[in-house]
């Protein structure tokens, strides 16, 4: 183990899933469209226009506050952040700075045996100091000679968070990273897409000796956009540091920018201080209001949570910790799961079974989420109790899925019409062992002989001859029963 422990803590950026920008009504994604097409002069801050708030924003930052425990002030406010850019047309920024919508919260990390640097699992809690609400800026182009300047994204509308120095290693900022995308989602607030710049983050990193409670000076990382490269820059950059520490060197607080292509940090112009934006109470804004009743409103539709979903799912059907993972990984899926363990009300770990080998992979197969499926949770639960019962074999219940999937049709009718359900019926497979013998004198002699491993092929003879409805053990019984 290191001498080291790093300290690390995330700054992010959200883009919120609304149909219009922040302050405008100009279409919020632009991700598809030419650029400078979804603009206008709220959004382009021409001369003698207001902004006005869409309160859309207002109700998904609600949720997240309330998600990361945080608390939602009933007055918050609006503030200018000043700088120049060639992307920022305004010349500042509509942000909140003192009085944000969310102050304080958590997220509680359960961070599994595998990335524990002892192997046993634990929980990281990472909090935040604040969480508030600010529309974005454009974004440019270099092609080497020229810039481009591209306006679709500003005023699209983006939630800040800054986590405190909470997290300790590479591992842990994407597990944070990986939980907060999951939560996003979960709300159906965010399609927390790093590639496409829906979720941003930059990393501020320092280290120091193992168990110290200080901090020491902090370098920040930009232009990560996946949770690979997170982790890998955090993971470089804390090599870096412990190699000047003990080369003698002091770490400085530089801006650093990852390159993906070389995975490499290079060093960025060094960082404004808050003093240098001049921030100040935006004159054309009225304060955020979220009174309770608002409030109510807003959280009735609150969901349970993915992590604690995931605690019940471990409790209540006694899941392995890997089954409520996977389970609980996106709320669709959690929801199917638990529709068909009420329809079926047999062994959940049998439905998840089926879920997590069959169904999975039908998902990803024909690029589908659960809960657009035609094979409901009442028909997946119909194909479990008709293996159950005997009535058709796993094999045909596992093809019967394709099936339901397909028409849309109950298994229950499928069975019956296509006539799938399983043959135990003695003398119809008698008659199918006979007629196989008969075909096969070469491979009767074999056995007789004493190459006994060919009662498999004898079975699978039969088997395919009944298109798969055979019972398999009737099946090998009779067929030991006439060539003995
Ligand atoms: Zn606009
Ligand atoms: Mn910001």
């Amino acid at each position: 183990m290191s001498d080291y422990e790093a300290v690390i803590g995330l700054e992010t950026h959200i883009q919120l899933n609304t149909t219009t920008k922040i302050f405008c009504s100009c279409k919020a994604d632009s991700w598809f469209d030419p650029p400078n097409t979804n603009i206008c002069p709220v959004c382009t801050g021409l001369p003698g226009v207001l902004p006005v708030l869409n309160q859309a924003v207002v109700e998904k930052a609600v949720l997240l506050a309330t998600a990361m425990h945080a608390e939602v002030r009933p007055v918050s406010y609006f503030d200018r952040k000043n700088y120049f850019y060639p992307d920022l047309p305004k010349g500042y920024q509509i942000s909140q700075y003192d009085q944000p919508l969310g102050s304080g919260g958590y997220l509680d990390l359960p961070v599994p045996a595998t990335s524990s640097p002892d192997g046993r699992p634990y929980v990281r809690r990472v909090t935040i100091h604040k969480l508030h609400i600010e529309e974005d800026a454009g974004k440019t182009k270099n092609d080497g000679r020229q810039r481009f300047i591209d306006f679709n994204r500003c005023g699209v509308p983006l939630i800040e968070m800054v986590t405190g120095p909470d997290l300790r290693s590479a591992d842990e900022a994407a597990q944070y990273l990986t939980r907060l995308r999951q939560l996003l989602r979960w709300l159906g607030i965010s399609e927390a897409d790093m590639e496409k710049a829906h979720l941003r983050c930059d990393a501020n990193v320092s280290i120091r000796p193992r168990g110290a409670d200080y901090l020491n000076p902090k370098t920040e990382i930009k232009n990560v956009n996946s949770i690979e490269a997170v982790r890998e820059a955090i993971q470089h950059e804390i090599q870096r540091q412990i190699r000047a520490v003990e080369a003698g060197q002091r770490i400085e607080a530089w801006t650093l920018e990852w390159d993906e292509d070389n995975s490499e940090l290079r060093k960025m112009r060094s960082k404004e201080t808050e003093a240098d934006y001049r921030y100040f109470r935006e004159p054309d804004l009225l304060p955020v209001y979220v009174d309770e009743q608002w409030k109510w409103e807003i959280l009735k539709d609150m969901p349970e949570l993915p992590l604690e979903r995931r605690q019940r799912f471990l409790q209540e059907y006694e899941l392995p910790e890997y089954d409520a993972e996977i389970l609980t990984s996106e709320r669709n899926l959690s929801d199917y799961f638990e529709a068909t363990v009420r329809a079926y009300a047999g062994d959940p770990k049998r439905v998840s079974n089926w879920l997590m080998n069959d169904v999975l992979r039908m998902l990803n197969d024909r690029g589908l989420t659960a809960d657009q499926l035609k094979l409901t949770p009442p028909f997946l639960a119909e194909v479990l109790r008709l293996v159950d019962a005997n009535t058709i074999n796993t094999s045909t219940g596992k093809s019967l899925l394709g099936k339901v999937e397909d028409s849309g049709r109950s298994p229950a009718a499928i069975v019956e019409q296509e006539g799938l359900a399983k043959v135990s019926d003695d003398s119809a497979i008698r008659n199918v062992v006979q007629a196989v013998l008969d075909a096969n004198p070469k491979e009767v002699e074999s056995y007789r002989a004493g190459k006994v491993t060919l009662i498999g092929w004898f079975v699978g003879q039969v088997m395919k001859q009944m298109r798969g409805k055979a019972d398999p053990g009737m099946a090998r019984q009779i067929l030991e029963e006439l060539l003995g």
